[in-house]
């Protein structure tokens, strides 16, 4: 079996692999342009039950993605389903591959050579992370931006919870009410709000789309 490191060193060796083959020196990183340089043939196609899937066929690869996904999410699918078929065929098992490729998807997109140092400098800032790392979601930015800084990440779909995971060494706590009201003022305002009570610090980033209102909170415990 491979523990955490193994896993995290070969997806680490694996997108440092479909970089180079792809000459991206830069963000952002276009999966597109990844497919084209190793010949990976990418099929927009009906996929009723799934996003996408992955394939080789009398020594073609493909990837078939599901029609009409946002930009972001076609993206995210695309790195994953790459990453799915150019991990070491060391790893057999098509459940592992996918576990692995799933977070190697986010280690494609943001990775860590241009992530960690746009991570650093500064404060934290969602926006312009994302005006640099510009085919990952908001969403994936934020918490791929935990495994180089220590901070909670929260998401919210139109005010309700969907996802909350942290760096912090002392593990997860439930929604604070002061992040409660920084979330109920960032979704009527429509702008990224600032809050600080007691040791804590937290920012909420709006990302409105029509109607989908999502809310993205980073906080800082100190
Ligand atoms: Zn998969």
């Amino acid at each position: 079996m491979y523990d955490f490191d193994e896993r995290e060193a070969i997806i680490e060796q694996t997108a440092e692999r479909l970089l180079a083959a792809a000459r991206i020196t830069e963000p952002p990183v276009l999966p597109e342009r990844i497919a084209r340089a190793l010949r990976i043939n990418v099929l927009d196609r009906d996929l009723p039950m799934r996003r996408g899937q992955s394939y080789r066929y009398r020594g073609m690869k493909f990837v078939d993605i599901g029609k009409g996904a946002r930009a972001e999410r076609r993206n995210f699918t695309l790195a994953h389903e790459i990453m799915e078929l150019e991990l070491p065929d060391a790893i057999a098992a098509k459940d592992l591959r996918h576990e692995i490729a799933v977070r190697g998807a986010a280690a494609l997109l943001c990775p860590t050579p241009f992530f960690r140092a746009a991570c650093t400098p500064g404060p934290f800032d969602l926006f312009e992370l994302k005006a640099t790392f510009s085919t990952a979601s908001h969403e994936v930015i934020a918490l791929r931006s935990l495994d180089f800084a220590e901070a909670i990440i929260t998401v919210f779909d139109n005010g309700r919870l969907k996802n909350r995971q942290t760096s912090h060494p002392f593990g997860i706590q439930p929604v604070s009410p002061p992040e409660r009201e920084l979330l109920r003022r960032a979704m009527r305002s429509g702008k990224v709000e600032n809050e600080t009570w007691d040791a804590a610090s937290a920012t909420a980033y709006p990302v409105f789309e029509n109607d989908f209102k999502r809310v993205i909170l980073h906080t800082l415990l100190d």
